[in-house]
C-alpha cells in the first residue's frame, strides 16, 4: 500500500529527558535530510543512528542538537521508512523540530496512525495493534504482561489455529456435500465434524473464561469500601494507597463527583471508586444514605465491608450485609487492638461465602492478608502461570461470545440431523467472526474507530 509521509512526537509529553519525533513514509529520509546537518542521511546504511543538528534550511539557523536514527522498510514498525529524531531538549525544542519537519511537506499523524499503518502493511494484526493501546494504558506489570503477550501475537496465534481447524472441518463438510451418495462418508463426517467443532468450541470457552480476569487487569477491579462511620474506611483506603506507592493517577470518573484511584495490589489493579466521598465525609452511610451506598455498590466488582471489632453489630451493619449479597465481598473486622465487642460467629454467618479478615489498621496488622485475599478472589493463583492467553478487550470478548454461540448452533444442528449445508453456514460464520478478532475479516469504518482511540505518536 502507498501512503503519504507522516510525523508526530512519539514519546509521552513531558516525560523523560529525550523526546522523539517519529517520521514514517516513503519520503521520510529525504524530508528529514533537508533539515539535518551532519551525514547525508539518504546515503547511510539502514538501522544506524547519527549525530548532528536540526537547522532551518534557508538560514542555517541551528534549532536543536539531535541523534537521528534511520530505519528503512520493511524491517520497521510500520514497514515503511522510519526516521526518528531524538531531541535532548524539552517540549519546546521537540515541538520546533516537529514544526520544521511539517513545513517540509510532511503531514501530522493522526492518533494511532503509525500503528494503523503497521496493521495495514501487514506488520501486525488487529489484536496486536489493540495490544499496543493496552500497553500504553497498562496500570500494573501484570496488565502489561498480558498486553505484551497479546502484542507478541499469543491471542492471534490461538485464533489462527482455531480458524485453521474450522477450515479443515469445513473441508470435511465439503466432502459430504460433494459425495452425499456415500453413506460411509456421511457417517464418518458427522463424528469427525462433531469432534472437531466441539474442540474449537471448548477452546473458545476457555478463552472466554479468562475474560473476567483479563478485563480486570485491563480496567482494574472496581472496588467500593463501605461501612458505618468510624469503623476505619478511610484508614483502610489510606493503608492500601500509601503502602503501595503505585497509585497511578486520579482520573475523573464517568460520573460527576466520582474520583477513581488506582492501587496496585500484588499486581492486581484496584480501581477504588468514590474514595473522595469516603475521604471527605465522616459519615458515609448516614450522610449519603444506604440508598446511595447501594448505587455505588452496583458498579463494584469488589466490596470491602468494614466492621468495628470494638462494637457490637448494629442494624446498619446488617443492612449493609443485605446490600452486598450478590457481590464479591471481603468482610474486614477492624480495630482488633481494642477489646472485642463484636460477635465474630454472627459475622461469619452473615458473611456466608465471603471471606472474613481481622485487621488493626492502626497497628498495620492484617493488610497483607487482605491483599492476598483480594488476589486470590480474582485470580485463584492462576495468574502466576505466565503462559495463559487472556482476552481482556471488550471487542474480542464480544466476538468470542458470538463465535461460541454460532459454533454451538452448528454442533446442535449436526446432533439434530439438520441438512449439512446448514452446518456449513454456521461454521463459516464462526470462522468469519474469529477473523474479526485478528482483523482478517473486518470493516473499514471499524478500523478508523479503533485506531482513533490511540495516543498521538503511536
Ligand atoms: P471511617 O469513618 O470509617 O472512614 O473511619 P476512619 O478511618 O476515619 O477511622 C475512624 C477512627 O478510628 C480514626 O480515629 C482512626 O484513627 C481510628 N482507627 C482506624 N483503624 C483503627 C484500628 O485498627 N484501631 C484503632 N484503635 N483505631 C483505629
Ligand atoms: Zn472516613
Amino acid at each position: 500500500m502507498e501512503f503519504d509521509t507522516i510525523a508526530a512526537i512519539s514519546t509521552a509529553l513531558g516525560e523523560g529527558a529525550i523526546a522523539i519525533v517519529r517520521v514514517s513514509g516513503e519520503d521520510a529520509v529525504e524530508k528529514v535530510n533537508r533539515i539535518f546537518k551532519g551525514k547525508d542521511l539518504t546515503k547511510v546504511p539502514s538501522h544506524t543512528i547519527h549525530y548532528g543538528n536540526i537547522i532551518v534550511p534557508d538560514t542555517n539557523q541551528v534549532i536543536e542538537e539531535v541523534m537521528v536514527s534511520v530505519m528503512r522498510a520493511p524491517r520497521t514498525f510500520t514497514r515503511e521508512d522510519i526516521v526518528e529524531v531524538n531531541c535532548h531538549g524539552g517540549l519546546v525544542s521537540v515541538n520546533k523540530v516537529l514544526q520544521l519537519i511539517l513545513t517540509q511537506g510532511v503531514r501530522l499523524a493522526e492518533p494511532g496512525e503509525f500503528t494503523k499503518r503497521a496493521f495495514l502493511n501487514g506488520r501486525i494484526d488487529l489484536s496486536q495493534a489493540e495490544a499496543v493501546m493496552d500497553l500504553i494504558r497498562a496500570k500494573t506489570d501484570r496488565a502489561m504482561n498480558v498486553a505484551i503477550g497479546q502484542m507478541e501475537g499469543r491471542l492471534s496465534k490461538l485464533i489462527k489455529r482455531l480458524r485453521q481447524e474450522l477450515i479443515e472441518t469445513l473441508a470435511h463438510v465439503e466432502v459430504n456435500i460433494d459425495y452425499p451418495e456415500y453413506d460411509d462418508v456421511e457417517e464418518m463426517t458427522h463424528s469427525v465434524l462433531i469432534e472437531k467443532a466441539e474442540r474449537v468450541r471448548d477452546e473458545i470457552r476457555k478463552l472466554l473464561q479468562t475474560s473476567k480476569q483479563g478485563k480486570i487487569l485491563r480496567e482494574g477491579i472496581a472496588t467500593v469500601i463501605i461501612g458505618r462511620p468510624n469503623v476505619g474506611k478511610s484508614s483502610l483506603l489510606n493503608s492500601l494507597v500509601q503502602e503501595k506507592k503505585a497509585i497511578v493517577t486520579d482520573i475523573a470518573g464517568t460520573t460527576r463527583d466520582v474520583i477513581e484511584e488506582y492501587v496496585n495490589v500484588r499486581g492486581v489493579p484496584l480501581r477504588l471508586i468514590d474514595t473522595a466521598g469516603i475521604r471527605e465525609t465522616k459519615d458515609v452511610v448516614e450522610q449519603i444514605g444506604v440508598e446511595r451506598s447501594k448505587e455505588m455498590l452496583q458498579r463494584a466488582d469488589l466490596v470491602l465491608l468494614v466492621l468495628n471489632y470494638n462494637e457490637s453489630l448494629t442494624a446498619a451493619d446488617k443492612e449493609l450485609f443485605e446490600a452486598v449479597q450478590e457481590k464479591d465481598t471481603i468482610v474486614i473486622v477492624n480495630k482488633t487492638d481494642l477489646p472485642q465487642k463484636i460477635d465474630l460467629d454472627e459475622v461469619k454467618i452473615l458473611a456466608g461465602n465471603a471471606k472474613m479478615i481481622t485487621t488493626s489498621l492502626i497497628e498495620e496488622q492484617g493488610v497483607d492478608e487482605l491483599e492476598r485475599a483480594i488476589a486470590e478472589l480474582f485470580f485463584e493463583g492462576s495468574l502466576e502461570a505466565g503462559d495463559i492467553t487472556y482476552v481482556s478487550n471488550a471487542r474480542h470478548i464480544g466476538l468470542l461470545a458470538q463465535a461460541e454461540r454460532t459454533i454451538a448452533d452448528a454442533i446442535e444442528a449436526v446432533h439434530n440431523g439438520m441438512p449439512i449445508d446448514m452446518v456449513q453456514i454456521d461454521l463459516t460464520r464462526t470462522w468469519e467472526i474469529l477473523g474479526e478478532v485478528t482483523g482478517e475479516t473486518i470493516h473499514e469504518s471499524l478500523l478508523d474507530q479503533l485506531f482513533s482511540q490511540f495516543c498521538l505518536g503511536k
